[in-house]
């Protein structure tokens, strides 16, 4: 039975955009201001209520997805807020909301709805170098970006902070993480994975090999830093590397049919998982006219599933990992993120070396000797 502790929905509310940042997968919709209407907003609440309450789900989020959403006026997330209360809330399910924004434009209204909780997780795209994060001039707009900060900073509003690891910004990613540390603000770094037109990305998405390298110098800053911020997604393979090191840890591998718990709700109310957004042959079907329980039942679904089930089968199912590492990431990884070996199989080219490092690593500086002894010597 599907039965997520608390899944979350990621919606995109409009593709409209202030900027024009060169590797957006969104980049050929950055124009639309067309957004998400509250009645739809109403729909879809209401189509996810009672599938949650009948699978004994007491949980969820949502993450406010753009284009841009501070594009959209405070009274519109006050409005969903109320919607959310009502029928949320009223069929006794918990709800939270994050955003994701460039945060270039923070209105009054906006800031106190951030000190309100109406939204109490706020991820902000920063890359500082490669001069990627344009407007539709052209101009690089940073500097708003660091004044907003500043002023959450001033009101005592906590926020997170995203930078796109390309080609372009890969020689900075010491610089970017000393400055986030020293800031205090956790920090996650995200590949390039997907792409919104042909030709989009040539020259700038890294090597396998490269963005391990990347890692493991981001691993070793970590190591040797002053706040010890969170760095995704170093944090996640070390949890897995210290789970393999505890003898007594907890083991979960990701089972799609049950723990299916990230979803994309597009700005016309189709609905897909992580992996597959945008591909019409897994979109589950409408949010905004289906209840969600229809829709965990589609074909569409089933077809995601095999997808998951079949990555998994050729990676996890053969990695001394599996358990420690709950194999969501490969279940879940895009197309674009898939890589094959010489003989045709998918491979976990990253996480696996990554938590293999970590492991080694982390026994090497000592900070796991007692759990070394337990083990009978040698991990
Ligand atoms: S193959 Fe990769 S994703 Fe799967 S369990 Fe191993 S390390 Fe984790």
């Amino acid at each position: 039975m599907w039965q997520p502790k608390s899944p979350q929905f990621v919606v995109k509310l409009t593709k409209h955009c202030n900027l024009r940042c060169k590797y957006c997968y969104e980049y050929p919709f950055l124009s639309d201001k067309t957004k998400i209407e509250l009645p739809q907003i109403e729909a879809m609440l209401t189509h996810i209520a009672p599938t949650l309450v009948a699978h004994g789900i007491r949980q969820t989020s949502f993450s406010w997805h753009g284009g841009e959403p501070l594009l959209l006026p405070p009274d519109y997330y006050q409005a969903i807020y109320a919607l959310q209360k009502k029928i949320l809330g009223g069929a006794g399910i918990e709800f939270s909301n994050v955003m994701q924004s460039n945060l270039t434009l923070l209105k009054a209204g906006h800031l106190q709805m951030l000190k309100d909780g109406l939204v109490s997780g706020l991820g902000v795209s920063l890359d500082l170098f490669g001069d990627e994060r344009v407007n539709v001039a052209g101009k690089i707009m940073d500097d708003m970006t660091l004044n907003n900060m500043q002023r959450l900073l001033d009101a005592d509003i906590s926020f997170g902070t995203i930078s796109v690891l390309s080609h372009k910004t890969a020689p900075f990613m010491a610089n970017l993480f000393h400055f986030f540390d020293e800031m205090g603000v956790s920090w996650r770094v995200l590949p390039i994975d997907l792409t919104g037109f042909e030709g989009q990305h040539i020259g700038n998405v890294l090597t396998a090999e490269k963005v391990i390298e990347i890692y493991k110098m981001l691993f070793e800053a970590w190591l040797n830093s002053k706040n010890a911020i969170s760095v995704e997604p170093i944090n996640e393979y070390m949890n897995a590397a210290m789970n393999a090191l505890m003898p007594n840890s907890a083991k979960h591998k990701f089972d799609k049919a049950q723990d299916d718990s990230l979803f994309i709700v597009n700005t016309n109310g189709d609905l897909y998982a992580e992996a597959d957004a945008y591909d019409d042959k897994y979109a589950y079907g409408n949010l905004f006219t289906t209840d969600l329980d229809s829709l965990l039942e589609s074909p569409a679904r089933k077809r995601a599933i095999e997808r998951a089930n079949m990555i998994v089968g050729s990676t996890c199912a053969q990695c001394p990992h599996h358990g420690d590492c709950s194999g969501f990431r490969m279940a879940e990884a895009t197309t674009e993120k898939l890589y094959w070996d010489k003989d045709g199989q998918i491979t976990c080219t990253i996480i696996r070396p990554m938590i293999d490092y970590i492991k080694e690593r982390l026994v090497e500086v000592g900070l796991m000797p007692l759990l070394e002894k337990t083990e009978g010597g040698g991990v």
